[in-house]
């Protein structure tokens, strides 16, 4: 299955959550900042997403929304 996420950089608060938990690395932090401050996590659409979720489970301020193909 394949998969991709939209991330909405102004709820994300950097805590890198997202980024340890994605089975396939797909998942960075910025070097910009967002409105708040904080580096937020960017999707690498060149990885292999799976879909699986598990970034938007873990996310404590639900700023991931995942699609699947
Ligand atoms: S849906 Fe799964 S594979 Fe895709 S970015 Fe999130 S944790 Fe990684
Ligand atoms: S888990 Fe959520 S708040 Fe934490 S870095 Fe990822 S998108 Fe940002």
């Amino acid at each position: 299955m394949k998969g991709k996420i939209l991330i909405d950089k102004q709820f994300c608060k950097g805590c890198r959550y997202c980024v340890e938990f994605c089975p396939k690395g797909a998942i960075r932090l910025s070097t910009a900042l967002n409105s708040k401050g904080y580096s937020f996590a960017e999707f690498d659409e060149k990885k292999s997403c799976t879909g699986c979720a598990t970034c938007a489970l873990m996310c404590p301020e639900t700023a991931i929304e995942v699609y699947r193909e």
